[in-house]
């Protein structure tokens, strides 16, 4: 079985662009202006590669940063193959079964942003792989170690004859680091989008009693509302979970405010249940793995002395906060 390793270049604007997906408004993460991608066995060998330059439709002014960081031109760009038509030559060349292997999590979710603008199927590619996963894995980082594919090709030392950030070029040394990998046994093992959700969701420290992942969602705000979501059970004796509702300064807010903000897309609440009196962090968890839709994890977590004094101190912020805002408002 082949895995397509590919790279992607891409184009932002001075102002940012949003477009509905589905009646639901995104942001654009990036227009493609260059493809590189090389289709490699499971040992890491190169069996072909494909190289685009892709003329943009909404960006189509090189934005300086990107000219800077890519060393791409104007000219260049607008040479480039329509971007309708580089991608469908793209997607004939990957073939429908096509599993993608990149480096991080950015570009699947650009490249289906931009297989819906254009009008092709974004429910493709349904298999990817973040590569530099499964070099950790094999490879635990050290103290101070970058995770760039430049530093990581530095420390292997690859030989860096060809440019970073071209997209073939890119392709090729991540294709470099795979052949140092055991990329079968890494894609094999490579856990997939719900477990991926549940270790984001439950970072190690404080005793988790219950997690479940929910998929599909097209607004980020959409978990606030979802019935399901907030149907919420005790871990312990399956019984109706009530949220402690924080002080809030108007009832516009209430629904907002409800939830607590903890790290990136992380949402929590200390929540009591009516039956055995215990309590449990409820935590909702958001991820957007492939650019286009939600995903939420909710956790149920054991409060310790020290998360319920968080809980306590972040509320009496919140309350200060709202005061404030709602006094501003009255003024
Ligand atoms: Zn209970």
């Amino acid at each position: 079985m082949s895995l397509i390793v590919f790279d992607l270049e891409w184009n932002i604007g001075y102002q940012p662009k949003t477009f509905l997906y589905h009646g639901a408004e995104q942001t654009l993460r990036g227009e493609i202006i260059q493809i590189g991608a090389v289709k490699v066995d499971e040992t890491g060998r190169v069996l072909d590669t494909f190289s685009m330059d892709l003329k943009p439709r909404i960006f189509r002014k090189l934005q300086h940063h990107i000219a800077k960081v890519t060393g791409f031109t104007q000219k260049q760009m607008d040479a480039g193959v329509p971007i309708k038509e580089g991608l469908a030559r793209f997607v004939k060349w990957c073939g429908p079964d096509a599993r993608f292997g990149e480096w991080g999590m950015d570009d699947v979710p650009v490249l289906k942003q931009n297989l819906y603008l254009v009008g092709l199927d974004e429910s493709w590619p349904a298999v990817w792989y973040d590569l530099q996963q499964i070099f950790l894995a094999q490879h635990p980082r050290g103290e101070g170690e970058g995770m760039t594919l430049e530093s990581v090709i530095t420390r292997l030392n690859i030989p860096t004859d060809r440019p970073f950030h071209d997209a073939l070029s890119d392709a090729l040394y991540t294709v470099d680091v795979c052949q140092r990998l055991d990329l079968k046994k890494g894609l094999e093992e490579y856990p997939d989008e719900e477990s991926q959700l549940r270790s984001a969701a439950c970072p190690p420290g404080p005793e988790y009693k219950k997690v479940e992942c929910f998929f599909g969602y097209l607004e980020k705000e959409t978990w606030r509302e979802d019935p399901v979501l907030h149907d919420l059970r005790c871990p312990w004796c399956g019984g109706v979970m009530e949220a402690e509702v924080s002080p809030k300064a108007t009832p516009e807010e209430e629904d907002k405010e409800l939830w607590m903000r903890r790290g990136n897309n992380s949402y929590y609440g200390l929540c009591h249940c009516a039956d055995c009196k215990k309590d449990a962090i409820i935590r909702f968890k958001l991820s957007r793995r492939d650019g286009l839709h939600w995903a939420v994890a909710r956790v149920a977590e054991v409060p310790t002395e020290e998360s319920r004094a968080r809980w306590q101190k972040q509320k009496k912020l919140l309350a200060e906060r709202l005061k404030k805002k709602s006094q501003t408002k009255a003024e």
